[in-house]
This record gives structure tokens, C-alpha cells and sequence, in this order.
């Protein structure tokens, strides 16, 4: 094994080259500021690099990533970026971003150790057994990405009741947060239907958010449904959980 990364070092040297050439002066004008309008919370994961989803440049999106795009009201880490963000940058935008196939959502559904990182995972087992009766209606194959997209939901509102966040709004500095998916098949981001603008709408946006991700799985599942017939219905079927110890005592 290479204890040198000089490919990396190399490709830097030409990506900084192409950037200059491509708009002059573009690193000197970042000195001077910068002005990000929004904030990223997104998982760790490599394949979803946030500023190529979005196509936005160095300087344009603030970032906060860790393993399955947890928002946990104790972690400084996340805090103190959040408050970076609305108090010094004054971001208009918070984006908590999920992906389809996370392994850190796979981990949590299905009881997967992992290590120290279980201990970070549990927050995601924490919305796993809070949306479990309706997770167990759902094909074992949809079940991953509805955590997903529930645990995007989740962590939305955890940002909206940080006192970071809450306090931004207190004193009328405009802030919205946001909850989307980001589909690693097809590059997509989804908006999953959680705009938050103030701490009034939370609840209002929060109910209509879980009640739209309701009614898209029952129609996608109505689908695959519909697609079977006979004995090939049962697996189907099969409640999410079976596979799993009863959920009772978490
Ligand atoms: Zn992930």
C-alpha cells in the first residue's frame, strides 16, 4: 500500500488549474467572504456529495455530514454548525438530506451490529420504533427507504426544535427547513413535503410530511400488490418484522 496520495495531490493541482482558468480570480474572491445560502445535513456516505447534487461551487452550500444524517439535540458538532450557519452566515436554508440504500438506515431496521457506530444508529432505531406498527405494512423490499425518508422527517424536526433554530425565529431572521431524499439509482432529490418557515408551522408541517409519505407507500405498495397474484403474494406481505425480535421492550 502507497503511504502517499500524490494522485489526489496531482488532481487537486488540476482541478484548482480548471477552476481558474474556467472564472479568474475565483479562489482570491473567496478569501474575501463567504455566503452560503444554505446549510446541508446529509449523511456520510461518499456517493452523495452534496455540492455536485446540487451543482453549487465552493462557497455556495454549507455542509454538516455523519452517518445516516442524525440531528441528536445534544451533539455540539451539529449544533455549533447550525448555529455557525444562522448566526454568522445567516443561511436562509436548512436541508436535511437522506439517501436511498443508507447503511446506517439498513443497520437500524434490521438490528445489524455495526460497532461503536450502534450507538449512534440507535437514534434511527429510536424512529424505527416510533413508526413501527406502520413500517410493519409495508413489503420488506419499500421498508429501508421509508425509514429513510421517516428518519429525514424525524431529524427536520429535531432541527426545527433546536434553540438554535428557534431562537433564529424568535427575533424574525428568516430561516426555512427542509427535508428531502436523494435516490442513489436514479440522482434524484425528492422533496419530502417538510417546509418549515417558523416554529408555529412545525406540527402542521410535520403531520402533512409523515401523512404524504403515508399515501406515496400506500400507493407503491398497492402497486406491487396489484402485481402479484396467487402464492407469490405472501412474501409480500410478510410483516417487516419478522425477522426481528418483538419491538416491545425498546
Ligand atoms: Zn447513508
Amino acid at each position: 500500500m502507497t503511504t502517499q496520495l500524490q494522485e489526489l495531490l496531482d488532481s487537486n493541482r488540476l482541478w484548482a488549474a480548471k477552476t481558474e482558468q474556467r472564472s479568474p480570480g475565483f479562489f482570491t474572491g473567496l478569501l474575501k467572504q463567504q455566503a452560503p445560502q444554505y446549510l446541508w445535513i446529509g449523511c456520510a456516505d461518499s456517493r452523495v456529495p452534496a455540492n455536485e447534487l446540487v451543482d453549487l461551487l465552493p462557497g455556495e452550500l454549507f455542509v454538516h455530514r455523519n452517518v445516516a444524517n442524525v440531528v441528536v439535540h445534544s451533539d455540539l458538532n451539529c449544533l455549533s454548525v447550525i448555529q455557525f450557519a444562522t448566526d454568522l452566515l445567516k443561511v436562509k436554508h436548512i436541508i436535511v438530506v437522506g439517501h436511498s440504500h443508507c447503511g446506517g438506515v439498513v443497520a437500524a431496521l434490521n438490528d445489524v451490529r455495526v460497532g461503536l457506530a450502534d450507538n449512534w444508529i440507535r437514534h434511527v432505531r429510536d424512529v424505527r420504533n416510533r413508526h413501527q406498527e406502520w413500517l410493519a405494512t409495508l413489503p420488506a423490499e419499500q421498508q429501508v427507504d421509508a425509514l429513510g425518508e421517516l428518519n429525514v422527517i424525524e431529524q427536520a424536526k429535531n432541527v426545527c426544535q433546536t434553540t438554535v433554530v428557534q431562537d433564529t425565529w424568535a427575533r424574525g431572521q428568516a430561516l426555512v427547513v427542509h427535508g428531502w431524499f436523494y435516490g442513489l439509482n436514479n440522482g434524484l432529490l425528492r422533496d419530502l413535503k417538510i417546509t418549515v418557515p417558523n416554529a408555529a408551522d412545525m406540527a402542521g408541517a410535520f403531520d402533512e410530511a409523515i401523512a404524504s409519505l403515508h399515501a406515496r407507500h400506500a400507493l407503491k405498495t398497492d402497486s406491487v400488490r396489484g402485481s402479484l397474484s396467487g402464492p407469490e403474494l405472501a412474501p409480500a406481505l410478510a410483516p417487516a418484522f419478522a425477522r426481528g425480535a418483538p419491538r416491545q421492550s425498546r
